[in-house]
């Protein structure tokens, strides 16, 4: 196997990376796809593409009951596209990548308040599963190991203290010339952290079989590494 290129070595391997907000998924998995030369989807990209539309369209969480049926007309009208690009995932909506605006703190709010649609789930799963079975990849969110992919190769559950989370995040946030507090962010990762563990739909929660990584004072390396040893393992 000494010869084996890397593509068909990794050939729809897919690793299923989920966790809290701020847990820092999105980088370790763009990392390690890299690393690995695999595809990287961020699936929440997906939910706050939604979620713009819905906050574009003047809707306000907590939702009455039109609320789905609203946001549902919204993906019907408007046009989502995703792709795989460099060190991330691209989100184009209407023919406009949307990668900056859905990155603001209202639309966290607004991707995690629309997520908890039943409608709004079924309509992306299926997108994400064909993303995933095409090409494999390292595929991050909340549900994956449980739901999209409960069979991934490997499922990683991605944790770190409050108080790291938010001061990442923080960090983030602040790199976009985002004007707000640690507090501030602390409190909406709490409020978006229930919402995501306590909704009906898909709750974020440890999926069976997962590696749990707590990544309060790990270096990104350190965390890239670790998992690194994971997939050998399973290869
Ligand atoms: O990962 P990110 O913080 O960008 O996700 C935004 C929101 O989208 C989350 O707070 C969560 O409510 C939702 N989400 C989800 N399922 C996923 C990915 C994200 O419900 N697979």
């Amino acid at each position: 196997m000494a010869n084996t290129p890397p593509e068909s070595k990794n050939s729809r391997l897919i690793i299923a990376i989920d966790g809290p907000a701020g847990a820092g998924k999105s980088t370790v998995a763009s990392q390690l796809a890299s690393r690995l030369g695999i595809p990287y989807l961020d699936t929440g990209a997906m939910y706050r593409a939604v979620g713009l539309l819905a906050m574009q369209d003047g809707l306000e969480p907590p939702f009455d009951e039109g609320a789905a049926t609203r946001v549902l007309e919204l993906m019907e009208r408007h046009r989502i596209e995703v792709e795989a690009a460099d060190g991330g995932t691209k989100i184009i909506v209407d023919g406009h990548d949307v990668g900056e605006e859905i990155r603001s703190p209202e639309c966290s709010l607004m991707a995690s308040a629309v997520s908890a649609l039943a409608d709004v789930r079924e309509a992306l799963v299926p997108l994400q599963r064909e993303l995933g079975m095409r090409d494999g990849g390292v595929m991050e969110g909340r549900d994956i190991g449980t739901v999209v992919f409960p069979d991934a190769g490997l499922k990683v559950f991605l944790t770190a203290s409050v108080d790291e989370r938010a001061r990442r995040r923080l960090g983030d946030l602040r790199e976009r010339d985002v004007d707000t507090s640690l507090e501030e962010v602390r409190e909406q990762q709490q409020q978006r952290d229930l919402q995501d563990t306590s909704r009906a739909e898909s709750p974020l929660q440890v999926a069976r079989g997962s590696v749990v990584v707590d990544t309060t004072g790990l270096t990104l390396d350190q965390v890239v590494e670790r998992l690194l040893e994971e997939v050998a393992r399973i290869r």
